[in-house]
């Protein structure tokens, strides 16, 4: 038996690796100690290569800032359309309501077309 350095609970030598630059030739912590760490040091790296990503993003954003606020322009345009389709969908269910008719369209049904319906040539 030997005891772990970190957890000192006293263990079976199966439960340590092997570590030659011991005297008994084996590592001071056990196995679960060991992965305990590896486990911390994986989760700090994790931490630092999320910083490096961000930086690395920020540089990305700087380098390709105007395609990226074409991006984010886009986005709001696409929103500010699903915004007109919420406040459709609104507006139909108070007339409902108003009218006392069961109301059961859903955000999905509402779809603004592209082309203009009147001046649509042929039917899709
Ligand atoms: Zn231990």
């Amino acid at each position: 038996m030997k005891t772990c350095t970190k957890c000192e609970i006293e263990k079976d030598e199966s439960e340590f690796n092997k570590d030659k630059s011991r005297k008994d030739g084996l590592a001071s912590q056990c196995r679960e100690c060991k992965k305990k760490y590896q486990n911390k040091y994986y989760q700090q790296n994790k931490e630092e290569t999320k910083i490096k990503r961000g930086k690395y993003h920020k540089e990305y954003y700087e380098q390709n800032k105007e395609e990226i606020q074409t991006q984010d322009k886009n986005r709001y345009e696409r929103n500010k359309i699903r915004n007109k389709e919420k406040f459709l969908l609104r507006n139909a269910r108070e007339r409902a309501k108003k009218k006392g008719i069961e109301f059961n369209l859903k955000l999905d049904d509402i779809v603004i077309p592209d082309i203009c319906p009147i001046l649509r040539h042929t039917d899709i």
